[in-house]
């Protein structure tokens, strides 16, 4: 499919340069016909589930501008994404920026339209609320694993009264929906002052694995990896990125910085780790450019992304080979 032509292959960067041209992620066409598309880059700007700091509504734009300083070839596992799999950018998602519940409503809608595609979607946020109404459209066959990189659980359950849905939140509701497997998920990287003792507590009884960012460092890469393989087993897996999961020396710009948090190299290490993994999606979020002087930020979500574009290509070019 990748071989029929053009249509899905990023502008060669010694064509047009990179700064030329208008801005898409990694320089795909951004298309409005899905037709063959194998795997869709999307933008959700929208930061409506966010307590602290917002800003994250800016990510997908700065994201696609840094995105243009990605290649065509991996330079560690030499995987080539853009022959691997079709890939294009679908745009944004349409959101509604003073109503949370209809902007839930319109992400969950487009995601259903991009699964009954067949169209595996990587995501850029946006605040990490965003996760829980695709996990919703990716979860229509069955419940989801996840590998969650973060430095918060997100599994709280109420704010500001009796307020549901906000970026704390998502994979308590995904949780009690039926659209997340507590016990094929693991997160990576939680730190951080708690509001009380017990906040992890309810994420553990449901089964989750929670690897602080002490246990991080005590068992190292390599052997997170292989818990994080163990964890999400051979079902289907969702992968969700959250750049305060990083120390915040690494992405200064987001919205609930936490310090001593992994490096980019350690997270990059570990996104290639789950290559092999039945990835069905991903997100990379959080990113606020509003607090990122330099947009360095932005250049290391758009570099996650590239991470899980490959072994998400490496995935379809697999299933091809048969
Ligand atoms: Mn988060
Ligand atoms: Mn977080």
């Amino acid at each position: 499919m990748a071989q029929d032509g053009q249509r899905f292959r990023p502008v060669p960067g010694d064509v047009l340069p990179r700064f030329a041209g208008i801005a898409t992620f990694m320089r795909l066409p951004h298309v409005t016909d899905w037709t063959g598309v194998e795997i869709g880059l999307i933008g959700v700007p929208w930061d409506g589930g966010t307590t602290n700091r917002a800003g994250a509504r800016h990510g997908p734009r700065q994201i696609r501008d840094l995105s243009t300083m990605m290649r065509n070839v991996h330079h560690a596992s030499r995987i080539r994404p853009f022959e691997a799999a079709n890939c294009a950018d679908l745009g944004d998602v349409q959101v509604n920026p003073i109503d949370l519940e209809e902007s839930l409503e319109l992400i969950e809608a487009y995601y259903r339209r991009v699964h009954a595609a067949g169209i595996l979607p990587l995501t850029a946020g946006g605040d990490h609320l965003l996760s829980l109404p695709i996990l919703r459209a990716l979860a229509a066959d069955g419940p989801l694993g996840m590998v969650h990189f973060d430095a918060h659980t997100d599994t709280w359950d109420r704010y500001f009264g009796d307020h549901r849905y906000t970026h704390g939140t998502p994979f308590r509701r995904a949780i009690e929906e039926g659209v997340l497997d507590p016990k094929r998920t693991v997160q990576i990287g939680i730190r951080g002052s708690l509001y009380g003792e017990n906040d992890h507590e309810w994420g553990l009884a449901q089964g989750i694995r929670v690897i602080t960012i002490e246990e991080f460092y005590d068992l190292g890469v390599e052997a997170v990896i292989a818990e994080a393989r163990r964890v999400a087993g051979d079902g289907p897996t969702y992968v969700s990125f959250d750049v305060d999961g990083l120390d915040p020396v690494y992405a200064p710009g987001t919205g609930t910085p936490e310090i001593g948090g992994y490096s980019t190299h350690e997270a990059q290490r570990m996104l290639r780790g789950l290559d092999g993994l039945e990835i069905v999606g991903g997100d990379v979020v959080e990113v606020a450019p509003p607090f990122d002087p330099s947009g360095m930020t932005a250049l290391v979500g758009a570099t996650m992304m590239y991470e899980i574009l490959c072994v998400m290509a490496a995935r379809i070019a697999r299933r091809r080979a048969g």
